[in-house]
C-alpha cells in the first residue's frame, strides 16, 4: 500500500528506531503498528489526562464552595459515613498526611462546615462532623459537580463495567505497592467470595448478606466491609483476576 507522503514523513522519525517486530494476532505488525507507542504508556498519557480534567472539575466544584479540593474531599468522606471518623482516620482514607487533615478541618470549622466532638469510643480521640451549612453545601456541590461521572455515563454500559474492572486492579495494585492505604472494596472484603456461581451475570457472592451479584455491583467503598487477611486476599484476588484475565 503506498503511504501519503505527509503520513510517511510524520512516521520516519519513529521507523528509524532499531524497533522489534511486533505481532498481531499472528501476522507480522504494518508500519503504523511498529511505530506505535507500548499500550500501558498511550493508557498512561490517557489516564494523565483524565486526571487533569478530573482535578479541574474538582477545582470547579469546590471553588464554589470556597473550598480547595481536600477540604471538599474531606465533606463527601463525612457524608458517606454513618458514624463520625476521628482525624487520623480521616487522613488514611484520603491517602494524605495528618497534618493537612488538620488544617484543613480547622479552616472548615473556622467556616462552620464542620465541628469537632469526643469520639464515641475513645473521648480522649476527637471525631468530625457536618454541621447543617456543611449538609447542604454538599447538596449544592452534588448539583454542580459530576462532568466526569456526564462523560462516563456516556459510554454503553459494557465498556463501562470493563473500565471499572481496570480501575479496581489498578486500585489494588496500588494498595499492594503501600501507595495508598487498603480500601472498602469487595476484592480485599472478607466476606467476597469471586466467582462462587455459574451465573455469567451474578458470579460473585457475598457472605455477609448471602447474596450472588455481578461486575458491575462490586463495590468500591462499602460501610460493611471487614478487611480480608493476607492469606484470603490473595486467594479472592487470583480467582477474580483469572476470570476477567481469561475474557
Ligand atoms: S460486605 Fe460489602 S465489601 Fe464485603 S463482599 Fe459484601 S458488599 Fe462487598
Amino acid at each position: 500500500m503506498i503511504m501519503p507522503r505527509g503520513i510517511a514523513a510524520r512516521l520516519r522519525h519513529l521507523l528509524d528506531f532499531d524497533r522489534t517486530p511486533k505481532y498481531n494476532n499472528g501476522t507480522m505488525a504494518n508500519a503504523l503498528e511498529k511505530a506505535d507507542l507500548p499500550l500501558s504508556q498511550k493508557l498512561g498519557h490517557a489516564l494523565n489526562r483524565v486526571q487533569v480534567a478530573m482535578r479541574a472539575d474538582s477545582w470547579e466544584s469546590f471553588g464554589q464552595g470556597g473550598l480547595k479540593p481536600t477540604q471538599g474531599q474531606i465533606l463527601i468522606l463525612l457524608s458517606e459515613r454513618a458514624a463520625a471518623p476521628r482525624l487520623s482516620e480521616i487522613a488514611s482514607e484520603l491517602a494524605v498526611s495528618s497534618p493537612t487533615v488538620s488544617d484543613s478541618v480547622a479552616t472548615l470549622v473556622e467556616k462552620g462546615y464542620v465541628r469537632k466532638s469526643k469520639a464515641k469510643d475513645d473521648a480522649r480521640a476527637v471525631a468530625i462532623q457536618l454541621t447543617p451549612a456543611g449538609k447542604k453545601l454538599i447538596k449544592q456541590l452534588d448539583s454542580v459537580g459530576g462532568a466526569m461521572q456526564t462523560i462516563l455515563s456516556c459510554l454503553p454500559e459494557s465498556e463501562q463495567i470493563q473500565l471499572y474492572r481496570t480501575m479496581l486492579r489498578m486500585v489494588r495494585e496500588l494498595q499492594v505497592s503501600g501507595r495508598i492505604p487498603v480500601g472498602r472494596m469487595c476484592v480485599t472484603c472478607r466476606y467476597f467470595r469471586p466467582n462462587a456461581h455459574k451465573d455469567s451475570n451474578r458470579p460473585h457472592h457475598c457472605a455477609l448478606v448471602d447474596l450472588a451479584f455481578g461486575d458491575r455491583t462490586l463495590r468500591s467503598d462499602c460501610p460493611d466491609h471487614e478487611a480480608a487477611d493476607e492469606h484470603l486476599a490473595a486467594q479472592n484476588w487470583e480467582s477474580f483476576a483469572a476470570c476477567h484475565s481469561s475474557e
